[in-house]
């Protein structure tokens, strides 16, 4: 059994479970306290059963109640020390990560066993104190995260390849963001090489990444004012029509919603 459910995508707050029959993992904590209490107890779901939360990046859509589902359930928080430093400093994490609860990894070089997952982070070019994203493996089969990219590397690339599942961002669309109504110098932020990645830049990366193993997509952290989760489908669609390739056919994309829950996805 692998199942996998998105409770939220976005400046808003990101936060994902994947699970075994005998293991659970929390990709990224950035959802508030108050609705992951509610979701859990919607979806049957119980805290105390999580074995770790693994940490992409410090910024506070990925972390804001990291501190406090780790201390009260005392579970296990993985990130590199550099993210680690960035969450102790993050005055939206209000409630920090007990010392005894911190885990440390090096992206590259370490793999970490948690129960029936094999995780490797690796690294993902953004602005803040580090970020990483996650190759998961679950018998013979490969989970992937990868979100807020700033832009594609080898690595990253190397990784899309492994995944049979892969949460990958599609952050805006690049002409929605330049006419749109932010300020010039947060368009050159998110457009710039540690912000956000594009539609277009995200569906070129899959098409140019496919391998036959990858069954499933879910297109995650879209813009609220610079993106639209149909002119997403569309720009998919299209990258992937010109390269021979049929959505629902070779690839189930699916896009994640900003506010609510998923379901639970049944991967295996
Ligand atoms: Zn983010
Ligand atoms: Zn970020």
């Amino acid at each position: 059994m692998l199942k996998f459910i998105s409770f939220g995508s976005g400046s808003s707050g990101n936060s994902y479970l994947l699970m075994s029959d005998n293991t659970i993992l929390m990709l990224d904590s950035g959802v508030g306290i108050r609705s992951m209490k509610r979701y859990f107890q919607e979806y049957g779901l119980s805290f105390t059963k999580i074995n770790a939360i693994l940490v992409t990046h410090d910024h506070a859509d990925h972390v804001k109640s990291v501190g406090a589902i780790s201390n009260d359930f005392k579970i296990p928080v993985y990130a590199t020390e550099a993210v680690h430093k960035g969450i102790q400093k993050n005055y939206c994490v209000r409630k920090k990560i007990n010392a005894a609860n911190k885990r440390v990894f090096l992206p590259g070089d370490d793999t970490i066993e948690i129960g029936d997952f094999k995780i490797t982070p690796f690294d993902v070019p953004h602005d803040s104190c580090g970020n990483v994203g996650y190759t998961i493996e679950y018998h013979d089969v490969v989970f992937g995260l990868m979100t807020d990219i700033g832009h594609i590397t080898d690595t990253i690339r190397d990784n899309i390849r492994k995944c049979n599942y892969l949460v990958m961002e599609a952050n805006h669309d690049e002409s929605m963001l330049q006419n749109g109504p932010y300020p010039q110098y947060l368009k050159d932020r998110i457009a710039g090489g540690n912000g956000h990645l594009s539609n277009v830049k995200c569906a070129q990366t899959i098409c140019e990444c496919y391998m036959k193993g990858l069954k499933h997509i879910w297109l995650c952290h879209l813009s609220e004012e610079n993106n639209h989760p149909e002119l997403l489908r569309k720009t998919i669609e299209k990258e992937f029509q010109e390269n021979g390739l049929r959505m629902g056919g070779d690839i189930e994309v699916d896009i994640l919603r900003r506010r609510q829950p998923t379901g639970i996805f049944n991967l295996l």
